[in-house]
């Protein structure tokens, strides 16, 4: 028998739940259309196949790959759908064969205890699962010295998956982001700042499978083109998860300028915020993207109280998703932290709101009145000069 030092595969593995009946066949492919996009950007050259057997993706790496099994983890522990992954080695489906790759693999290791874990999801497999356990762990004990069994908590536990054709073999278990794979619940648009809470939302709206486009709206040539990089370095990030996208950049200026102009002082955030969505909403029809989104998180700040987020949700009729809705701001930071966001979005910047800031903005915002001065604008014009001079970029990894 030959000993098989490097993996072969990467089997990932999802959480069943919510995905049985129809759904689950959408949910794999895209799954495995988001898994090949991944690695061909994070990883290239480092796989032969991605397909699904039963319950699983498993990928087939090339020569290349299992040279390349940092970047590999790197890509499958981003890719929303999986819940772990493991790399395993593969070997022919016969006792003897698992039984010689199983010391292979063991006799690499350093360990006093350990436990084989099999699972047979090929039933005409002449062994039960148990069976298994006690022949290949009677042959460990019996090959390797000053070492024994131990079910609970041991230094190694050595799983083993005999699964359509294949018998898997590995050991660690890798976490990854869960969720469902981006794509399969349609396209969001997320309005994003340069602060730490849109991204945040980015990354949420993408975990439940909304494939997001971004608009930033800044006031140049008032604010620098560095808050316009600084947007286009957290895309960048975001990326990780969905690895291209598109940012949609609108000049705001005029439009604040126009509202500093017609409407009370007071009012002012809400009229921005009320114009932001106005021009999301076209940008989303001309794009077949059915939902927005936002950073918003009730009463962190004067203007996400509930009366100012009604009056400015009012503006489209579209479907608009806060998934920070709940958070503190300590929880927020925290996940900005882990998907890698934190240190780009605390780089001081100019935001096109802070800008042209009142003194007293209104906290309880009553939306007949809103309506009411909304009545100077005309709004038809000024949502269309705005798609005019829309720039467009797209972002990759
Ligand atoms: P963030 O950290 O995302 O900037 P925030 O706590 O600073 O959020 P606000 O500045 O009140 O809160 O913004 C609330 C939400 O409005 C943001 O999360 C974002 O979705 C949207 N938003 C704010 N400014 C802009 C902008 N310049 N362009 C696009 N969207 C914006
Ligand atoms: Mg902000």
């Amino acid at each position: 028998m030959e000993k098989n030092v490097f993996y072969d595969y990467a089997i990932c593995h999802y959480d069943e739940i919510g995905i049985k009946g129809r759904n689950r066949r959408v949910f794999e492919d895209k799954l495995i259309e988001n898994i090949k996009k991944g690695l061909m950007a994070g990883a290239p050259g480092s796989f032969e196949y991605v397909k699904r057997i039963s319950g699983r993706v498993i990928v087939k790496l090339s020569e290349k790959g299992k040279n390349d099994i940092k970047n590999i983890e790197k890509v499958l522990s981003r890719t929303f759908g999986i819940a772990y992954f493991t790399f395993a080695f593969s070997c022919l489906q016969d006792i003897d064969s698992i039984k010689a790759n199983v010391l292979a693999s063991m006799s690499m290791k350093k360990f006093k205890t350990f436990r084989i874990t099999s699972q047979r999801s090929k039933k005409d497999f002449p062994m039960t699962s148990q069976d298994i356990n006690v022949e290949v762990g009677a042959y460990i004990i019996d090959n390797i010295k000053d070492i024994k069994v131990k079910l609970e908590k041991p230094t190694v536990n050595c799983f083993i998956e005999i699964v359509d054709n294949f018998s898997f073999i590995y050991f660690d278990k890798i976490n990854g982001h869960g969720g469902l794979p981006v794509g399969v619940s349609g396209r969001a648009l997320l309005l994003v700042s340069g602060g730490i809470d849109s991204p945040v939302a980015a990354y949420y709206l993408m975990k439940r499978g909304l494939e997001v486009s971004y608009i930033h709206f800044h006031s140049l040539p008032y604010t620098s083109q560095s808050s316009l990089d600084k947007v286009e370095s957290l895309v960048g990030i975001l990326n990780n998860f969905q690895h291209k996208s598109k940012i949609y950049f609108v000049p705001f200026s005029d439009i604040q300028k126009e509202i500093m102009l017609n409407a009370p002082d007071k009012f002012r955030i809400i009229f921005y915020r009320r114009f932001m969505f106005k021009i999301a909403e076209e940008v989303s029809k001309k794009e077949k993207i059915i939902v927005l989104g936002t950073g918003e998180s009730l009463g962190q700040v004067a203007s996400q109280t509930i009366e100012n987020i009604i009056a400015t949700a009012d503006a489209v009729s579209m479907l608009i998703l806060r998934p920070l809705i709940g958070f503190d701001k300590k929880e927020i930071i925290k996940v900005a932290e882990r998907i890698g966001t934190y240190d780009i979005s605390i780089i001081p910047h100019e935001d096109c709101c802070s800008l042209f800031l009142p003194k007293n903005p209104e906290t309880k915002a009553n939306l007949d009145e809103i309506k009411k001065v909304e009545k100077v604008f005309n709004i038809k014009k000024i949502v269309l000069d705005a798609l005019k001079n829309i720039e467009i970029k797209k972002s990759l990894t």
